[in-house]
């Protein structure tokens, strides 16, 4: 197995099992990319929503790891949910590891939900984590840079995404 193939695809969050992974897998803590993953067009959908707290509820610890330092800090801290936005430099472990200590978890007992193949699953696997990738065509940089070169063909300068 590639270290790019993650153990789960969906299209979106709430196709995930919170039951199988908690059950099956051992999972005790979940850790999301923020841009693509939990946030879509600039807002959390009301199903990932209520996904997230489906999670906590049901005892699981919930944090996100995005390379992006912009993320939406009210959202998170409304949903409670902790972060490290400062330049986390996914695919690299130490970003990954170093939330999971503060989960106090260990990386096995963690499921990282991300829609990037190269920092979000290639990076989790390293990590050693369960990776799970939302297959959605919001390919955050790389699918950013290639539809911007695109744009800026056509004259345009900016996208949002
Ligand atoms: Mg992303």
């Amino acid at each position: 197995m590639s270290r790019f193939t993650p153990k789960e695809t969906y299209r979106k969050i709430s196709d995930i099992s919170l039951e199988y992974l908690k059950n099956d897998c051992n999972i005790k803590g979940l850790i999301f990319d923020f841009d693509g993953t939990l946030q879509l067009k600039w807002k959390i959908s009301k199903s990932t929503f209520e996904f997230i707290k489906e999670a906590k509820e049901s005892g699981l610890k919930v944090a996100v790891v995005s390379n992006n330092i912009h993320i939406n800090d009210f959202l998170l801290r409304k949903m409670n949910i902790i972060s490290i936005k400062k330049f986390a430099l996914k695919p690299f472990k130490k970003p990954l590891l170093d939330m999971a200590r503060r989960m106090k978890l260990k990386p096995e007992q963690i499921a990282f939900v991300g829609n990037n193949r190269f920092t979000d699953i290639y990076g989790s696997n390293r990590a050693g984590m369960y990776s799970i990738y939302i297959q959605n065509n919001i390919n955050g940089f790389f699918h950013r840079r290639k539809t911007q070169g695109s744009l800026e063909e056509k004259g345009i300068n900016k996208i949002d995404d």
